[in-house]
Protein backbone atom coordinates (compact mmCIF):
# COMPACT_ATOMS: atom_id res chain seq x y z
CA UNK A 1 0.00 0.00 0.00
CA UNK A 2 1.53 3.30 -1.26
CA UNK A 3 1.19 6.27 1.34
CA UNK A 4 1.50 9.96 0.26
CA UNK A 5 0.74 11.79 -2.15
CA UNK A 6 0.94 10.56 -5.81
CA UNK A 7 3.30 12.41 -7.43
CA UNK A 8 3.92 10.55 -11.07
CA UNK A 9 -0.38 10.75 -11.01
CA UNK A 10 0.10 14.10 -10.52
CA UNK A 11 2.62 14.44 -12.96
CA UNK A 12 0.67 12.26 -15.56
CA UNK A 13 -2.29 14.28 -15.40
CA UNK A 14 -0.30 17.58 -15.64
CA UNK A 15 1.18 16.58 -18.66
CA UNK A 16 -1.95 15.12 -20.05
CA UNK A 17 -3.22 18.51 -18.88
CA UNK A 18 -0.33 20.58 -21.02
CA UNK A 19 -0.65 18.53 -24.31
CA UNK A 20 -4.02 18.89 -24.67
CA UNK A 21 -3.75 22.92 -23.87
CA UNK A 22 -4.32 25.40 -27.02
CA UNK A 23 -1.54 27.68 -27.60
CA UNK A 24 -1.85 30.00 -29.97
CA UNK A 25 1.18 32.43 -31.62
CA UNK A 26 0.35 35.18 -28.49
CA UNK A 27 0.27 32.61 -25.96
CA UNK A 28 3.79 31.52 -27.43
CA UNK A 29 5.21 34.61 -27.26
CA UNK A 30 3.81 35.82 -24.15
CA UNK A 31 4.91 32.82 -22.79
CA UNK A 32 9.14 33.22 -23.77
CA UNK A 33 8.20 36.92 -22.81
CA UNK A 34 7.52 35.93 -19.35
CA UNK A 35 10.23 33.47 -18.87
CA UNK A 36 12.76 35.96 -20.22
CA UNK A 37 11.90 38.73 -17.76
CA UNK A 38 11.53 36.09 -14.33
CA UNK A 39 14.74 34.47 -15.30
CA UNK A 40 16.62 37.83 -16.18
CA UNK A 41 14.82 38.76 -12.91
CA UNK A 42 15.81 36.08 -10.52
CA UNK A 43 19.32 36.42 -12.37
CA UNK A 44 19.96 39.71 -11.28
CA UNK A 45 18.55 39.51 -7.70
CA UNK A 46 20.75 36.67 -7.01
CA UNK A 47 23.67 39.24 -8.22
CA UNK A 48 22.95 42.03 -6.51
CA UNK A 49 22.38 39.71 -3.14
CA UNK A 50 25.78 38.00 -3.87
CA UNK A 51 27.61 40.86 -5.19
CA UNK A 52 26.27 42.60 -1.89
CA UNK A 53 25.37 45.44 -4.09
CA UNK A 54 23.25 47.87 -2.74
CA UNK A 55 20.52 49.17 -4.82
CA UNK A 56 20.75 52.56 -5.37
CA UNK A 57 17.44 54.87 -5.89
CA UNK A 58 14.33 54.64 -6.01
CA UNK A 59 14.20 52.41 -9.34
CA UNK A 60 15.54 49.20 -7.91
CA UNK A 61 13.86 49.84 -4.42
CA UNK A 62 10.73 50.03 -6.33
CA UNK A 63 11.54 46.90 -8.75
CA UNK A 64 11.19 43.78 -6.47
CA UNK A 65 7.69 44.41 -5.90
CA UNK A 66 7.10 45.23 -10.34
CA UNK A 67 8.84 41.23 -10.47
CA UNK A 68 6.65 39.59 -7.83
CA UNK A 69 3.48 41.17 -10.24
CA UNK A 70 4.98 39.70 -13.11
CA UNK A 71 5.83 36.40 -11.19
CA UNK A 72 1.93 35.68 -10.18
CA UNK A 73 0.66 37.43 -13.44
CA UNK A 74 2.30 34.48 -15.17
CA UNK A 75 1.01 32.51 -12.64
CA UNK A 76 -2.25 32.60 -13.77
CA UNK A 77 -1.58 33.13 -17.55
CA UNK A 78 0.28 29.37 -17.13
CA UNK A 79 -2.73 28.31 -15.04
CA UNK A 80 -4.97 29.75 -17.75
CA UNK A 81 -3.69 27.83 -20.59
CA UNK A 82 -3.08 24.52 -19.17
CA UNK A 83 -6.42 24.14 -16.07
CA UNK A 84 -8.42 27.36 -16.68
CA UNK A 85 -8.95 29.72 -14.35
CA UNK A 86 -12.26 29.67 -12.05
CA UNK A 87 -14.84 32.44 -11.43
CA UNK A 88 -15.05 32.48 -15.56
CA UNK A 89 -11.63 34.76 -15.27
CA UNK A 90 -9.68 34.64 -18.15
CA UNK A 91 -6.09 35.40 -18.56
CA UNK A 92 -6.73 38.43 -20.79
CA UNK A 93 -8.16 40.10 -18.03
CA UNK A 94 -6.64 38.90 -14.77
CA UNK A 95 -3.21 39.34 -16.85
CA UNK A 96 -3.26 43.08 -17.56
CA UNK A 97 -4.68 43.94 -14.46
CA UNK A 98 -2.27 42.41 -12.55
CA UNK A 99 0.57 43.64 -14.50
CA UNK A 100 -0.79 46.96 -14.47
CA UNK A 101 -1.48 47.31 -10.97
CA UNK A 102 1.89 46.51 -10.42
CA UNK A 103 3.56 48.90 -12.98
CA UNK A 104 1.33 52.18 -11.64
CA UNK A 105 3.07 51.38 -8.60
CA UNK A 106 6.37 51.08 -9.96
CA UNK A 107 5.72 54.66 -10.93
CA UNK A 108 3.79 56.05 -8.75
CA UNK A 109 6.05 54.84 -5.48
CA UNK A 110 8.72 55.53 -7.45
CA UNK A 111 7.93 58.80 -8.67
CA UNK A 112 6.80 60.05 -4.95
CA UNK A 113 10.51 58.86 -3.86
CA UNK A 114 12.32 60.49 -6.60
CA UNK A 115 10.31 63.71 -5.89
CA UNK A 116 10.77 63.98 -1.85
CA UNK A 117 14.86 63.37 -2.68
CA UNK A 118 15.02 66.43 -5.32
CA UNK A 119 12.85 68.89 -2.86
CA UNK A 120 15.11 68.05 0.00
CA UNK A 121 16.26 71.57 1.16
CA UNK A 122 20.23 72.04 0.39
CA UNK A 123 22.49 72.01 3.46
CA UNK A 124 24.97 75.02 3.94
CA UNK A 125 28.35 74.61 1.54
CA UNK A 126 26.51 72.55 -1.29
CA UNK A 127 24.83 73.35 -3.88
CA UNK A 128 22.60 70.78 -6.90
CA UNK A 129 24.11 70.31 -10.19
CA UNK A 130 22.60 71.68 -12.85
CA UNK A 131 23.52 68.69 -14.97
CA UNK A 132 22.04 65.68 -12.91
CA UNK A 133 20.76 67.54 -9.93
CA UNK A 134 22.93 65.95 -7.33
CA UNK A 135 23.81 67.76 -4.01
CA UNK A 136 27.59 68.59 -4.20
CA UNK A 137 30.00 70.76 -2.24
CA UNK A 138 29.80 74.78 -3.47
CA UNK A 139 33.36 74.29 -4.30
CA UNK A 140 33.62 71.81 -6.70
CA UNK A 141 34.03 72.79 -10.23
CA UNK A 142 33.23 69.04 -11.42
CA UNK A 143 30.34 67.16 -10.74
CA UNK A 144 31.76 63.92 -8.53
CA UNK A 145 28.19 62.43 -9.59
CA UNK A 146 28.01 63.13 -13.20
CA UNK A 147 31.70 63.87 -13.54
CA UNK A 148 30.54 66.99 -15.83
CA UNK A 149 32.31 70.66 -15.37
CA UNK A 150 30.28 73.03 -13.75
ZN1 LIG B 1 26.15 66.28 -11.94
Amino acid sequence: MRRGVDYSGMFRYFQQRLEQSHWSHLDSAINIFFAVVLISGIVFFIFTQMANVEPRGAFSRYLFPLFFTTGISYLFWFNDLVFGLPFGWSRYQIVPVLMGAGLAYFLIAGSVTFWQEKSKPIAEGYKRCPKCKAIILKLVVECPECGKKI
